[in-house]
């Protein structure tokens, strides 16, 4: 089954209103023409109402990078699935490894979250990937399969379509370096990812669900990591804050899928 590719935009601790107004205005009429591709922009909590406003009517859903697994409830600086779906996110990062590292996210509350959203109808972008030391080390793949192991002893595979998640491999030493994965290591984490997928939900789920990649991506590295056969699209940081180079990669993975 043909899976639709994905551009989605992480833009971290950054934009202000303003800035996000900006961007939203410049890149709309830069994506016109990217036909077949899902676009996502991933914004802060003080800028997503404003993002669902912008992207109203047009093919950019606006989603949060992170909330908490509970509804409500004595948990001070969080947000819970029904306040996204309050102010209209359609999408979720789950577990990027800022959070995992930074804030202590452990494969546990990942899972937790990516099975919440999902019951709540926001699309989890659920994000796994193994550090240098662990790629060096040998235990890459101990170390992804892991995580998304995780991920299903709290969602279960078989009661949900392939499209109700994503996932994005993304090597904690390619995020934010300018060190890309070469294309075929992406493929390689990638293909046997999606191999994994199948014992939890079968070869049509595993054929279903979408895996990007994320780390260091930008427009000269996109079409060679497109070319993939797994890879269905991007998860980006850095070189999604300008709407012209943001731009250029979703139409970069319009084309790149397109036969
Ligand atoms: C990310 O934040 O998920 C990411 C991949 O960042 P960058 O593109 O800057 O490496």
């Amino acid at each position: 089954m043909a899976r639709r590719p994905m551009m989605a935009a992480n833009w971290k601790m950054n934009k202000l209103l303003g800035e996000a107004r900006d961007y939203v205005e410049q890149l709309l009429p830069r994506i016109e023409g990217a036909e077949g591709v899902d676009v996502a922009i991933f914004a802060t909590f003080t800028s997503l109402g404003e993002l669902v406003r912008l992207t109203q009517g047009t093919p950019v859903v606006a989603g949060a990078q992170n909330f908490y697994y509970e509804d409500s409830g004595a948990f001070t600086g969080e947000v819970s699935a029904p306040m996204l779906e309050d102010v209209g996110a359609g999408a979720v990062i789950v577990g990027h490894s800022e959070r995992r590292e930074i804030f202590g996210e452990t494969d546990e509350t990942v899972g937790r979250k990516a099975a919440r959203a999902v019951s709540a109808g926001i699309l989890p972008v659920v994000c796994v990937g193994e550090t240098k030391e662990e790629r060096d080390a040998g235990s890459m793949w101990e170390k992804v399969s892991g995580q998304v192991r995780a991920v299903f002893e709290h969602l279960d595979a078989g009661e949900i379509g392939g499209e109700a998640i994503v996932f994005a491999y993304e090597p904690v030493w390619a995020i934010g370096t300018g060190e890309t994965a070469t294309p075929e290591d992406a493929q390689d984490a990638i293909g046997r990812l999606r191999g994994l997928l199948g014992e939890f939900g079968g070869e049509d789920f595993a054929g279903e669900v979408r895996i990007l990649y994320g780390g260091s991506i930008k427009p000269g590295n996109v079409n060679d990591i497109m070319a993939q056969r797994d890879v269905d699209g991007g998860l980006v940081g850095g070189a999604s804050l300008e709407a012209e180079s943001f731009a250029e990669l979703v139409n970069g993975a319009s084309n790149a899928k397109e036969d």
